[in-house]
């Protein structure tokens, strides 16, 4: 971080805030010359916002060179986090991870056709909302326990880990009984009690970026996650909120380039709830693959015309195994293992 003061500030202003930084154990580099007083704070400065630093009488401008987060970034680690999911599933490395199933987990009867199918197409995880964080309050909430348990028990039944979202820290016990990968959505991103709370869990964090987030505050929530014990985080980009109205959010898929650049934590596509609209999941899919993505997770229904929730970006099962032979064709080239 480096601080320059204004023109005229005194002696005592300065070193008031030199005394501060010190305080908290952080180094100073004096590179002031007759004209300019500035200097650099060398040490941990993930502590100190730059912002307060403008209540010290005398500042002129504060930068920061280093990023704010830490565990979760890639001048801390260099190589690239791999996940693992059970025995077979790696998250991060070679794999691209299919993780497919309906928006909200409708019943016993719907989920296993999906998964049934979701899973002779290649997939490898189970995806299915039990309880739905809904615009209005009287849409379908989700089947919640009830759904947690169908997912457990037709994932084992197929043969598929499971994931899905978990929408508030009080239900972390029950999550840590019944999944395999918790999700957080993008409208609980920056619930940092809730962040805290998953630090202290032993299952991988699928960590969604929220409507509105940028790419920094994204990933300081995964660094909540890391600080508080769990360095099992997955990064997901879901669309994010612009002005375009002809899709449902905007797929920032450079985002997925930015991640790998400032993180080493695995990252995914979710191009559902990105477009809202099923004709457009098998290209986005394919442009997830060529940018990088270590996997995606895709919304499917048998029956999306009568689906509880999404039916318009669900794909229909004979779209996504198709899908699935397309991404193969581009997986083989780019030396990924897709099933
Ligand atoms: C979901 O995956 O079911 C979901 C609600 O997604 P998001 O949090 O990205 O809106
Ligand atoms: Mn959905």
């Amino acid at each position: 971080m480096i601080v320059q003061m204004k023109k005229g500030s005194t002696k005592r202003e300065y070193e008031k805030l030199i005394e501060f930084l010190k305080s908290k154990k952080l180094d100073i580099m004096d590179a002031s010359s007759d004209e300019v007083r500035v200097f650099g704070i060398i040490g941990d400065t993930t502590s100190i916002d730059p912002s307060d630093l403008y209540a010290f009488e005398g500042v002129k401008e504060v930068t920061r060179v280093s990023t704010p987060f830490k565990k979760a970034s890639r001048s801390f680690k260099k190589s690239d986090t791999i996940i693992k999911i059970g025995n077979d599933i790696e998250i991060g490395g070679d794999q691209f991870v299919m993780m497919a199933g309906p928006c909200s987990v409708e019943s016993e009867e719907q989920l296993r056709i999906i998964a049934k199918a979701v899973k002779k197409a290649g997939a490898t995880l189970l995806r299915g909302g039990a309880y739905k964080p809904r615009t209005s309050p009287y849409a379908f909430q989700g089947l919640e326990l009830e759904g947690l348990k169908l997912l457990r028990k037709i994932g084992d039944e197929v043969g598929l880990k499971i994931v899905t979202e978990i929408p508030s820290a009080d239900l972390l016990p029950l999550f840590e009984e019944y999944v395999d990968v918790i999700q957080v959505g993008a409208r609980n991103m920056q619930n940092f009690h809730l962040m805290k709370a998953l630090g202290k869990s032993t299952k991988p964090i699928l960590l969604k970026r929220g409507l509105s987030a940028t790419i920094e505050e994204w990933l300081m929530s995964a660094e909540y996650i890391m600080a508080g014990g769990n360095e099992q985080v997955i990064l997901c980009e879901r669309g994010i909120r612009t002005y375009e109205k002809y899709t449902r959010n905007t797929l920032d898929i450079s985002a997925v380039l930015a991640v790998k650049e400032l993180s080493h934590l695995p990252v995914i596509i979710d191009p559902s709830h990105a477009a809202g609209r099923w004709n457009m999941i098998e290209k986005l899919s394919l442009a997830s693959l060529a940018v990088g993505s270590h996997g995606l997770i895709v919304e499917v229904h048998h029956d999306p015309e009568h689906a509880l929730s999404d039916g318009a970006q669900s794909l229909k099962l004979p779209k996504f195994a198709a899908m699935m032979d397309e991404l193969e064709k581009v997986a083989v080239v780019l030396g990924k293992k897709l099933r």
